[in-house]
């Protein structure tokens, strides 16, 4: 058994945890407070090249491993989960079947400068009837000749309201269920795209999230991403596995962030006569919350590993979101109770994390979801 990163990898952590200290960091409170997209970042950000973190060299991305990969999602966590949702969306979910399926023309259109930052992507699954059940989609794709025509409305749309593009979720006939599905490239400016209402989110503020209208969308037919018609779900398989373990990284970054806030306070505030981490019921927090830590990083690594080498990994991804995230939840619970009255006032970092960590629940499957999964799973075929 092998635990460490490689060279490589152990550079590149050091690295993206300095830009992420230098540039992200600071920003984190006022992205919040603002909850307007941060422009100037984004810009700044992109210069660096991590905008092509998952693709080829060829193409002008770094090549990352899933586990470098991993290492990115943590950290850029770390610094403003605001910042790290819009960029994630751009570098896995909103190109990811561009990559895959699209033509040379499109990624010329759209992967390139997305990898660049010139281009924002999006990828559009839920609908206001449906999240977790993609099999009741009501989004429609009509075959007209060499054109299909997409009717409906997607909602929490991460970058949705600001993207150049979106890879939209859609059925040919709502009535096959799962069987129906498949995702189209949609681009800005098509007749009958617009962006609808954008959301007053709880935390993630700086995202920009909402709706999207499909209204009578006609697109070119080779915008459909899938080397067949109805193979949505199949495709979508393929990074499921990446997605939630992204989550889980996200988690842990969160976790550290917060964690920190609550060292740093409970090393300096004094309570009768003693700084309070020296309280056994205090330390006993801190116990709980790195030895939680601790696993949530060997599930999410150890995920992370499996999908580089190829290996099944279904279980131990869905199984590393929701520790990580449960973990997450738990770490900044705790920090606002470490940081006392303190931790309710917008001027300081624990209240933000408190909100920002409850997004996990979502993204990647709810744990009812995964739950119920893993335990069929686990249970077996009845
Ligand atoms: C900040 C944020 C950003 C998002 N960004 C995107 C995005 O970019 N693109 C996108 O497509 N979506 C996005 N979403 C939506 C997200 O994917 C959905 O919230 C998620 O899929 C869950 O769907 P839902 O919220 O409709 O809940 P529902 O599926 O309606 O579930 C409601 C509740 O019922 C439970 N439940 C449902 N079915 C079962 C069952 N069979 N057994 C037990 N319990 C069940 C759920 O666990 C949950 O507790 C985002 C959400 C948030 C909060």
């Amino acid at each position: 058994m092998d635990f460490a990163l490689t060279e490589e990898q152990e550079f590149f952590r050091k690295m993206i945890s300095d830009t992420v200290d230098r540039l992200v960091f600071p920003k984190a409170a006022e992205i919040d407070e603002k909850d307007e997209f941060p422009w100037e970042l984004w810009r700044e950000f992109s210069k660096l090249g991590y905008l092509g973190l998952r693709y080829p060299e060829e193409i002008g991305g770094m090549n990352a491993d899933p586990v470098t990969a991993m290492i990115f999602y943590e950290e850029i966590a770390r610094g403003s989960v605001g910042f790290a949702q819009s960029v994630i969306m751009n570098i896995l979910m909103g190109t990811y079947f561009i990559y895959r399926f699209g033509s040379e023309e499109m990624k010329k259109r759209c992967l390139y400068p997305a990898m660049r930052g010139e281009k924002i992507g999006t990828m559009c699954f839920t609908e206001d009837q449906s999240g977790s059940d993609l099999a009741a989609t009501r989004t429609t794709a009509v075959k007209e000749g060499n054109e299909w025509v997409i009717n409906g409305t997607k909602m929490w749309i991460t970058n949705g309201p600001i993207a150049d593009m979106a890879t939209v979720l859609a059925t040919t006939d709502p009535s096959l269920g799962n069987k129906g599905l498949n995702f189209f490239l949609v681009e800005k400016g098509a007749p009958g795209f617009s962006a609808g209402q954008i959301l007053d989110k709880l935390g993630c503020r700086g995202t920009i999230t909402g709706e999207l209208v499909l209204d009578n969308v006609r697109v070119p037919e080779e915008n459909l991403l899938g080397a067949e018609v109805n193979k949505g779900v199949e495709y979508l398989g393929d990074i499921l596995d990446e997605v939630r373990t992204m989550t889980g990284a996200m988690a842990l970054g969160i976790a550290r962030a917060a964690m920190a806030e609550g060292l740093e306070y409970a090393r300096k505030r004094v309570a009768f006569g003693k700084t309070i981490g020296t309280y056994q019921l205090i330390r006993a927090k801190f116990a709980d919350m790195a030895t939680e830590m601790e696993a949530s990083r060997l599930m999410v690594y150890y995920a992370a590993w499996r999908i580089k080498e190829k290996l099944p990994c279904r279980k131990e991804a869905g199984m590393a979101k929701m520790f990580a995230t449960e973990t997450c939840l738990k770490v900044v619970d705790e920090v606002t109770r470490i940081w006392g009255a303190n931790a309710f006032a917008h001027e300081y970092a624990p209240q933000r994390h408190f909100r920002d960590a409850r997004f996990l629940l979502y993204g990647g499957g709810t744990h009812e979801i995964l739950r119920d999964f893993l335990g069929r799973m686990v249970i077996g075929k009845s």
